[in-house]
This record gives structure tokens, sequence and C-alpha cells, in this order.
């Protein structure tokens, strides 16, 4: 029984595992769950992105509605004072 060329290496921490182990002998992680859980990591930064993104734009756009009504406020207090 050639364990050798069924051997995996460990995703996470790198540690070469033979064939008949499914989870890490050294981080105890699982040989399938780690890719599922990396496909879905990626899914999930790409939505998380695509959230800050929009996120970002909501923000400056409130800060320039924000910023506008500051100014406004501030000439029409100028102009009431002088
Ligand atoms: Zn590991």
């Amino acid at each position: 029984m050639n364990l050798v060329d069924d051997s995996w290496n460990c995703k996470v921490c790198g540690a070469l595992n033979a064939a008949y182990r499914t989870t890490c002998g050294r981080c105890e992680e699982n040989k399938l769950k780690d890719m599922k859980k990396r496909q879905y990591r990626s899914r999930q930064g790409r939505s998380d992105s695509q959230y800050e993104t929009s996120a970002k734009v909501l923000g400056f756009a409130a800060l320039m509605l924000f910023g506008a009504l500051f100014v406004t406020a501030i000439i029409e207090l100028v102009e009431t004072i002088w």
C-alpha cells in the first residue's frame, strides 16, 4: 500500500498528510471542508466588497448632502449675523 502517491498537503498549514486521513495531522483542518470553505469564503468576499462599495457610495452621498446642508446653514447664519 503506497500512501505517498495519494498523500495531500494541508491547505491551511502545508503539512503533508497520508491519503487515509481526512483531517490534517497538524492543525486538524478537514481536507474536504477546507475546499468548500474556501469557495464559500471567496463568494462571501465578493459580495462583501460589493456591499462595501455601495456602502461607501451611500456614505459619500450622505456626506455630500450633510456637507451641503451644513454650508447652507453656515451661509444663512452668516447672513443673519451680518
Ligand atoms: Zn493543517
